[in-house]
């Protein structure tokens, strides 16, 4: 089953659907990773932060796939912003996954009372000048932010990575990306596991013969966004991997962007320094 991919504003397509690594153990990851190859997953999304980047690599040199077959993605740590700190942290990256070139270099978050993210994404367009990020990007900008890179950048974002899923579904950010040129990333695209349960979710899927995460990833691929959903067991990497042959109608994609509360999970990125 082939992956659709989303072409991004550098020229360059990501697959939609990918394996996320946040919370995998790094003994756990080479494995994990090894599993979501196995299945056909072609897309890793790790970051400095998650301590697993080595892990990563290795999985990525023992599956005996071509390099542009795998596209990876990895993000600046929150101590290395600024230009300077910013390239001494790309190359380390690139180190331990032991590749020569990303193929998604993020801002993690954009920690605005620090004030350096657009010194910091002076480094990530050098990297991408370079050739040695294929694309760059951000993740948990908010839309003053974005506005922020458009007046004093020389290049756009190619992705935002942001919380998403159907009791947060960020309409006017994504509203905004669309405006902006940017594509958008799904991270939590399952709620982390929290959306499962709702009776809406429960009722297409037992109608469609779909588990709960299938219903819940096929909407995000409905809506255009990139998701990596993450698991540690081998039978729900299978089943998030295989959504693409089937369809939600438009009522069923309405009742679960519907679900909207606001319940966002993780931090506002306007408040977290
Ligand atoms: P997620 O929504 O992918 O949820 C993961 C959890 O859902 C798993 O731990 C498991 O408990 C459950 N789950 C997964 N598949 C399931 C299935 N088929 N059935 C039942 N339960 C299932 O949450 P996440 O891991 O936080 O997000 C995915 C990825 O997004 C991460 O791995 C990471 O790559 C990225 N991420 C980025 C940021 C950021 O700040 N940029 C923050 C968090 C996550």
């Amino acid at each position: 089953m082939s992956v659709p991919t989303v072409k991004l504003n550098s020229g360059t397509e990501i697959p939609q659907l990918g394996f996320g690594v946040f919370q995998i153990p790094p003994e756990d990851t080479a494995a994990a990773v090894a599993h979501a190859f196995g299945v056909g997953y072609r897309h890793i999304d790790t970051a400095a932060m998650y301590d697993n980047e080595g892990q990563v690599g290795q999985a990525i040199r023992d599956s005996g796939l071509d390099r542009d077959e795998i596209y990876v993605t990895t993000k600046l740590n929150n101590d290395a912003h600024g230009r300077d700190e910013a390239l001494r942290a790309f190359d380390e990256s690139l180190q331990l996954l032991g590749l020569d070139h990303v193929d998604l270099y993020l801002i993690h978050w954009p920690l605005p009372e620090r004030g350096l993210y657009v010194q910091t994404w002076q480094a990530l367009e050098h990297v991408y000048r370079e050739g040695r990020a294929k694309a760059v990007g951000v993740s948990n900008f908010q839309p003053n932010h974005l506005h922020r890179l458009r007046d004093d950048a020389e290049v756009a974002p190619a992705v935002n990575q942001v919380e998403l899923h159907p009791t947060f579904t960020q309409h006017e950010l994504r509203q905004t990306h669309k405006e902006l040129g940017i594509a958008t990333e799904a991270w939590a695209p399952l709620g982390q596991g929290s959306e499962l349960d709702s009776p809406t979710v429960t009722e297409i899927a037992e109608r469609l013969g779909r588990t709960p995460a299938q219903v819940v990833l096929r909407w995000h691929i409905q809506l255009g966004n990139i998701v990596f959903p993450k698991s540690v067991t081998p039978a729900r990497i299978e089943e998030n991997f295989n959504i693409f042959d089937f369809e939600l109608e438009v009522a069923d994609m309405g009742s679960i962007g519907a679900l909207d509360d606001g319940n966002r999970i993780g931090p506002v990125p306007d408040d977290f320094n």
